[in-house]
């Protein structure tokens, strides 16, 4: 059977339909587990960090009034009326003239608001401190609360934990968060060509590069990838490990079958499931096209392009942020996870108006300039335009492309 594709919509419109699906379901984690994974809760800071003022120098804790205008030349001279531990919480107040020497992380006296770095004092014996430096209130101190105040948000729902994320949890004393469990990926590689990637090399047959790539990929997003190999192109074959597949997962990707041709099953085994419907068969990007969107009951289903180098630029495009929308991201798909370089555009690049276009390219670094960018030409089923890529450039659709010498973003690849 002939079909054709439904009407080719904008990848604007395409991320909508993604956006329908709702995130995977919660689990609480230990806050180093829930590196990488999207917080479910608001966190709220449940006391003051630091708890009391503190120092950030070795030095001598002063009242800056008393050290106001010092110089090497005019320095101040104070008394110093106690020598503090890291682990000491003091328990008297400083009076005026008076100063207390104070380790870094060590705790301030009342009465003392900011400290003086030993390398601008002098030890004059009989407990005598020259200062030869002007301090200001808060002057090398962390105040009470500066890092987190109690009951301030410090997290929002929706928000992925970093690792410095964890650092700030920890020294709250917040061990477990609840998080967006890990969506697992059900791959399937298609097609009659295709055979394992430890077949001896055949005319005729093409090593399944796919699983392998979109694999990475699904990892890479923060997902567990599952591995459901190569299925022939026959309509029943297809249809039961994709409702396997369905079974056993949050997603289901598969490569291959998705554009209009007689072997292209993807659309009609997605139609074959219970409750099922195509959503999308055609987007405006390129390379990517032929790429379909299913729903079987509430779970999604997506039929990527077969073209090794298609499915890797709609994986980036679409996929990955969509991974990161199930797991709980808010921002998914806003490119906020692009990891962006500015570049001068080498020479001229144009596009065809009406679609998105993702062109390979390739980056010269240069002293004192910015990097130089210059597309990767090549057919688009050859794996190597993507292996000497060092990222993407973007030409909207609405852009017939750019001239050199632009400054132009490249998404690192
Ligand atoms: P299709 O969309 O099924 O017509 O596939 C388009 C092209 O991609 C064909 O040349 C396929 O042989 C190739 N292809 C499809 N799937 C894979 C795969 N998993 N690994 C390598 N090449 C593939
Ligand atoms: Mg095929």
């Amino acid at each position: 059977m002939n079909h054709e594709f439904f009407e080719i919509i904008s990848r604007v419109e395409f991320e909508a339909l993604l956006n329908s699906f709702t995130a995977v379901g919660t689990e609480k984690v230990s806050i180093s587990d829930a590196f990488g994974l999207v917080l479910d809760e608001n966190i709220i800071s449940p006391e003051d960090l630091p708890p009391a003022n503190r120092s950030c120098m070795d030095g001598y804790a002063v009242n800056a009034r008393d050290a106001f205008g010092a110089t090497e030349g005019n320095p101040a001279y104070l008394e110093c009326s106690a020598t503090l531990k890291v682990d000491e919480n003091p328990d008297f107040e400083l009076q005026p003239g008076e100063c207390a020497a104070i380790p870094t992380g060590g705790t301030l006296p009342d009465g003392a608001d900011a400290v003086v770095m030993v390398e601008h004092t002098q030890e004059l014996g009989a407990g005598t401190i020259e200062i030869r430096k002007s301090s200001a209130p808060g002057e090398h101190t962390m105040l009470k609360g500066e890092d987190a105040a109690k009951g301030d948000i410090i997290f929002q729902a929706g928000h992925k934990v970093r690792f410095q994320d964890v650092g700030l949890l920890a020294a709250l004393g917040i061990k477990d968060v609840s998080i967006h469990r890990k969506p697992r990926v059900g791959i399937i590689s298609t097609g009659d060509e295709l055979v394992e990637i430890d077949s001896p090399q055949k005319v005729g047959t093409i090593r399944d590069v796919n699983s392998h790539t979109l694999r990475c990929l699904v990892n890479e997003a923060g997902a567990e990838a599952v591995n459901y190999g190569i299925v022939r192109d026959e309509l029943d074959k297809l249809e039961s490990t994709l409702e396997k597949a369905i079974a056993e997962n949050d997603l289901v990707l598969l490569s291959g079958g998705s554009s209009v041709g007689m072997r292209d099953l993807t659309v009609q085994a997605i139609e074959s499931m219970q409750d099922s419907e195509i959503l999308a068969h055609g987007v405006a990007i390129s390379p990517g096209k032929p790429t379909i969107l299913g729903r079987t009951g509430n779970k999604p289903v997506l039929g990527l392009p077969g073209q090794v180098t298609s499915v890797q630029v709609v994986m980036l495009a679409l996929v990955v942020p969509f991974i990161r929308q199930l797991m709980g991201q808010q921002d998914a798909f806003s490119g906020t996870d692009r990891m962006l370089v500015q570049a001068e555009l080498g020479r001229n690049t144009v596009s065809k108006p009406g679609r998105e276009d993702y062109v390979r390219m390739k980056l010269t670094y240069r002293d004192g300039k910015l990097p130089l960018a210059e597309p990767v030409y090549g057919k688009s089923g050859l794996l190597k335009t993507m292996v000497q890529a060092d990222g993407l450039m973007i030409i909207p659709a609405d852009t017939e492309g750019f001239y050199a010498g632009n400054t132009v973003n490249i998404w690192k690849i």
